[in-house]
């Protein structure tokens, strides 16, 4: 990062285009190309754990640190613990003078999560872990249920993260993710999506021509806890998974609205809500009518597809038939593509159910908040891991206060509380062939940081917030470059 004694294996920032060819993905430790088979499981396991014991390994390298301070040789003594247990060098700035002053640990702390993440991310742009499902066939598949583009927007929690590329196994890159406390998600911001969305068909026919008679889906995920229903719900609703089901349809309603009142001849867009139990990432959907009618209150669950399909092998065609039945009980009868969309989530979620039974014994030990930092702006493509990242999408903090809230205090809890600092990596990915975009980005960034420190300006003056400013041209599918830090590294 800005600690430039000690010497990093990668280059500090990567500003090149990043060249890669299709065919092989070998990622740096070893582990092989993506499989498309049943050994999926297995790799994404190992991979979410590679990267999360990477963030857990710092506390208790940081522990073993702090007994070390007023021994002998305390800094080329913590280096090696550094270098054993987190694999990279600590700034020699935070360790200095560690005979007059005791060695700010939280500090510390803050800088290693900083420089893990940078790590992560550049094996995430670089090694493309968690590419390898079909862009084009999902595309194909997509059209052929009668949508041009899926619109997610989760809520904000990083128990939710995952949701893309494990919980319903689709390809980031095809699906649009912008997550909302709450999934409250901005109706503005998502109109303004969908002209762009249109436009592209219109002028250039992508994903598909003006002509054919697709729709945009707009997607809405909350999540609820079956385990502790009361606790370890939306933090944004109250815990409560009615309030939160009838959150997140209201803000699809109003954007649905939205499209129809701003542009005439017949547009609209097609809706469906989407629950997480994020105790085993279990999924219910919420059936949409011919009519795109939702009910807040009835779904199908994917416990009970994956028990009543047992015998037919859960096979497509019984998901399908199952859903079929439950539509006609609930007097719902969603649009053929619909159908078919449908029992693909619940195919996909079917194979993380299973993820879920076999890594972790069918439900997750940290059902709670876990999250290592939270992240603010726009981007962060490379976070699809649960209870690593607490989102706060946003362009002002004004805008996104509310999201903001909830994360700091998801984050006095799990940090302040034991007295480490909240670690903030802002965020702003820009489009690199528009002339001034990366400046702009870089000052979006600065604004974002001071705005972040005026307002929560007694954690940040006590040392309990620290800040990371990275900025990314997604257009030329780069790496991260970091562009400021709060940590004082310069002596
Ligand atoms: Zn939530
Ligand atoms: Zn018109």
């Amino acid at each position: 990062m800005f600690n430039t004694r000690t010497k990093s294996r990668r280059p500090l920032q990567r500003t090149q285009p990043v060249v890669r060819t299709a065919v092989s993905r070998v990622s740096a430790d070893g582990m092989g190309c993506v499989p498309s088979n049943g050994d999926e499981n297995l790799y994404l396991y190992r991979y979410e754990q590679k990267v999360k014991q990477a963030f857990a390994n710092i506390e208790s390298c940081l522990k073993r640190i702090s007994g070390l301070q007023h021994t002998e040789d305390f800094i080329s003594r913590s280096q090696l613990v550094a270098r054993e247990q987190l694999g990279f060098d600590l700034p020699e700035a935070l360790l200095a003078d560690s005979w007059i002053k005791s060695v700010d640990i939280g500090q510390l702390y803050v800088w290693c999560v900083f420089e893990t993440f940078r790590r992560f991310s550049d094996e995430f742009f670089v090694d493309q872990p968690l590419a390898g499902l079909e862009d084009e066939s999902f595309q194909t598949f997509v059209g052929k249920c009668g949508f041009h583009t899926v619109d997610v927007s989760p809520c904000a929690d990083g128990r939710l993260a995952h949701v893309i590329r494990y919980v319903l196994r689709l390809p980031y890159k095809s699906v649009r993710r912008k997550s909302y406390a709450g999934a409250m998600f901005d109706i503005d911001d998502s109109l303004q999506k969908w002209v762009e969305t249109e436009m592209l068909r219109y002028r250039e026919s992508r994903p598909n021509s003006s002509d054919a008679a697709t729709r945009y889906l707009k997607v809405a995920v909350y999540h609820y806890s079956s385990s502790a229903p009361g606790v370890e719900g939306c933090a944004a609703h109250g815990s409560d998974a009615v309030k939160s089901a009838e959150g997140a349809l209201s803000r699809l309603r109003a954007f649905q609205q939205g499209v129809e009142n701003t542009f005439c001849c017949g547009a609209s867009i097609d809706l469906l809500l989407i629950g997480v139990d994020t105790d085993n990432d279990v999924i219910r959907i919420h059936l949409p009518d011919v009519g795109g009618d939702i009910d807040s209150l009835s779904y199908v669950d994917c416990n009970d597809i994956y028990e009543a399909t047992v015998n037919a092998g859960r096979s497509d065609e019984a998901i399908y038939d199952f859903i079929k039945q439950v539509a006609q009980k609930q007097r719902v009868a969603p649009t053929e593509g619909m159908l078919r969309f449908i029992t693909k989530l619940f195919h996909n979620n079917i194979l993380q159910v299973n993820y879920v039974r076999e890594y972790y014994n069918g439900r997750y030990k940290d059902i709670g908040h876990q999250e290592c930092f939270i992240g603010m702006g726009i981007g962060f493509e490379e976070i699809q891991l649960r209870n690593l990242t607490y989102f706060a999408y946003l362009k002002t903090v004004e805008e996104g206060a509310k999201d903001l809230d909830v994360g700091i205090k998801i984050f006095s809890g799990l940090n302040v509380s034991r007295g480490l600092p909240i670690p903030v990596i802002i965020r702003n990915d820009y489009h690199g062939q528009v002339p001034g975009a990366r400046e702009r980005a870089v000052n979006r960034c600065h604004q974002l940081d001071a705005a972040l420190k005026h307002r929560f300006k007694s954690l940040y003056d006590e040392g309990m917030l620290h800040t990371l400013m990275m900025v990314r041209d997604c257009n030329a599918d780069s790496c991260v470059e970091t562009v400021g830090c709060s940590l004082p590294l310069d002596q």
